[in-house]
């Protein structure tokens, strides 16, 4: 059998900012509207610090506006809530986004619920995942979403096909199930008490991986033909063993893509699939959430 065809998500991300840049030039031009995005990071963390500043650097680009608020690391809970009230109050933020993991002492549940769910633009709170649930317009949270337009964009029509989602989490598993559903596909989701979880997934003519276990899904679990979507970011030891003693290391998925690919008809890489998607989606939800605040 051919090699499975790869799911570009880099160069699909791409297309999406551009075609959000020229919705959000029309915005400004027509309506005298510029969408704004407001990012609070709290504390030092390295990688949400490189992860935030990725997310300003695309809302710019594409001509939205980037509102950053950085707290201290100790910031009381009350003070961060009292911001997130008044980005809720502040009519040139059209979406909110607290970038988490945030520090041990703050309560995500709390933050998340403070969040007006009309500018939730990761689509994390129970408004949201429940008008997902109930097929309600909402907005969704961005990774799930990324992998359905991967999915539609290489695959076409998803109806009656049979999708298997590994991974139940309210963030990922969940929501990607609810988009399959919605798409028409018979939908399982699987998790670690899933019995025989290799001959679950065989079954799936879409297969998606959001579990954060280096490789676990082996070839001979993906169904000849099958589009695998996988989510998984793992840092692991780099393959040259003098830079693996230096703590070097590479990211690979949940899949094992060299076994996955000889098997699949379609599959994400990692990096490069699923990944760029995620900031390119926050984008389009802050479009969106800037549409319909203000009547359009
Ligand atoms: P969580 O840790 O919240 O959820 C992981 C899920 O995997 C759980 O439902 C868990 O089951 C399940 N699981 C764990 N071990 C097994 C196993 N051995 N067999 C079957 N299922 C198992 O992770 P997230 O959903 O937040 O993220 C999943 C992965 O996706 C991570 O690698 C993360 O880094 C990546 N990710 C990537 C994004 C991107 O590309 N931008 C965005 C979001 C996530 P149970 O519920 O039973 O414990």
């Amino acid at each position: 059998m051919a090699e499975a065809k790869i799911i570009d998500g880099k160069a699909f991300a791409e297309r999406l900012r551009g075609k959000i840049a020229e919705e959000v030039a029309e915005l400004k031009s027509k309506h005298g509207l510029q969408p704004g995005l407001a990012v609070v990071l709290v504390g030092e963390d390295p990688a949400s610090k490189i992860y935030v500043r990725s997310k300003e650097e695309q809302t710019e680009q594409v001509g939205m506006r980037s509102i950053g608020h950085r707290l201290p690391a100790d910031v009381p809970e009350a003070e961060l809530l009292d911001l997130v009230g008044r980005l809720n109050a502040d009519r040139g933020v059209n979406g909110i986004l607290v970038q988490f993991p945030v520090p041990e002492h703050l309560q995500q549940a709390a933050i998340v619920a403070k969040i007006d769910p009309d500018k939730d633009v990761d689509g994390l709170t129970v408004t949201n995942a429940g008008r997902l649930a109930s097929s309600l317009p909402g907005l969704v949270p961005c990774t799930p979403s990324g992998c359905l337009m991967l999915l539609q964009d290489a695959l076409g029509s998803l109806r009656g096909k049979t999708a298997v989602v590994v991974g139940r989490s309210n963030l990922m598993g969940k929501p990607m199930a609810q988009l399959l559903l919605g798409a028409d596909c018979t939908v399982t989701i699987a998790h670690s008490r899933t019995a025989d979880l290799a001959g679950v997934c065989r079954q799936a003519d879409i297969l998606v991986a959001a579990v954060g276990r280096a490789e676990m899904v082996k070839g001979d679990w993906i169904k000849p033909g099958a589009a695998v979507i996988d989510v998984g970011i793992n840092r692991v030891p780099s393959r040259d063993p003098v830079k693996a003693a230096e703590g070097k290391t590479r990211v690979v998925g949940d899949v094992d893509f060299e076994a996955a690919r000889q098997v699949a008809g379609w599959i994400t890489p990692v990096p490069g699939g699923v990944g760029p998607m995620t900031i390119a989606c926050l984008l389009q939800n802050t479009l969106i959430a800037a549409r319909r605040q203000n009547g359009l």
